[in-house]
């Protein structure tokens, strides 16, 4: 069987991240973002790029995410002006509200970003966010919302109740939910909540997984080409990187869509796209001299991720591993 070229011919729906540094450090974030990741806020130049590119690719209106957004509002108001003049539409803009202090000021903020088109906050209520958000200030900031008729999209209400729970005053360890709602609450939380088994998601819900041995993954996963082109939820971040369906950790550079991948460039996503992680591992273990002491993984994706940190630990010469933190940083 020869080498298919793999190709993003379309985009459908998704987002652009700002930036992934963020003050809180999520236990389920698929792209790791933290307080420990670089500062820097996705350019003009580089939103153009990126919008233009989407545009041109059939995608006429994003979101946009973190890390947290609203760490740098003048820097949000100008990416949401840029969108603007390109006509692509705003869905929303996620936040974890940690950036919410009073209604004063939030206030002010609120309505330089709705003066360039904001109209939907994503807010983000989870155990998770919990752990590093006083719950007061995400009721603060929906409250607000509601005075200025920003219209709030709660990432999920579901959860509302379980925060209730506790003092809205101080952040709470998921350990205090666990002795509350029960040991098997973790568990609990992936049938609730839409989590990718991604990132950092990956550590926290493993041991309240089943596994799969290393041969059945191998045996059974085959390619990964639909799932690099699905372009129903997709990202592209502030380094022009063009996150492929749902897989952490790759890049293709935006100007590289809407073209067949040169395999030389990109060896990795035309292996994964032509034979899967199978492919990976095989390769991974020749020729870079991969090992592993684990006995199971949860799935193919968490094999994928493993086999990709001991690549970029051996500096494997390629772009497609980026951003370099999320293999680099807890
Ligand atoms: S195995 Fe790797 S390439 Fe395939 S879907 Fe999972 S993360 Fe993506």
């Amino acid at each position: 069987m020869g080498t298919k070229s793999f190709e993003i011919k379309h985009l459908h729906s998704g987002g652009i991240i700002t930036n992934y540094n963020c003050p809180s450090q999520c236990r389920h974030c698929l792209y790791k973002s933290g307080p420990r990741r670089d500062k820097r806020y996705l350019d003009p130049q580089t939103a153009e790029t990126i919008l233009a590119r989407s545009a041109a690719l059939n995608c006429r209106s994003v979101h946009i995410g973190g890390g947290e957004p609203l760490l740098n509002p003048p820097a949000l108001q100008n990416i949401l002006e840029i969108a603007r003049n390109a006509g692509i539409s705003i869905e929303y803009v996620e936040t974890n509200s940690a950036w919410f202090r009073d209604q004063a000021e939030a206030r002010l903020i609120l309505e330089s970003l709705r003066a360039v088109g904001l109209q939907t906050l994503l807010i983000s209520i989870s155990p998770m966010h919990n752990e590093f958000i006083p719950f007061a200030r995400t009721k603060g900031l929906m409250a607000l919302c509601q005075q200025m008729n920003i219209a709030v999209f709660p990432w999920i209400s579901e959860f509302v109740a379980d925060l209730n729970r506790f003092a809205a005053e101080r952040p709470h360890a998921l350990q205090e939910y666990e002795s509350v709602f029960g040991r098997k609450y973790r568990e609990r939380i992936l049938k609730r909540y839409w989590i990718h088994l991604g990132g950092r998601a990956l550590d926290t819900f493993r041991p309240a997984l089943p596994g799969q041995s290393i041969d059945t993954i191998l045996n059974t996963a085959g390619s990964c080409a639909a799932d690099l082109g699905n372009t129903s939820h997709f990202h592209i971040d502030l380094y022009g990187n063009f996150i492929p369906g749902l897989c952490a950790g790759l890049a293709i550079a935006v100007q590289d869509l809407g073209q067949p991948l040169k395999p030389d460039i990109y060896p990795i996503i035309t292996l994964l796209a032509n034979v899967g992680v199978k492919g990976l591992f095989e390769m991974a273990s020749r020729d870079y001299g991969f090992e592993t002491p684990k006995k199971e993984y949860i799935n193919k994706c968490d094999l994928c991720t493993d086999i990709r940190h001991h690549l970029v630990n051996q500096d494997f010469p390629s772009k497609e591993l980026r951003p370099t933190e999320f293999y680099t940083l807890p």
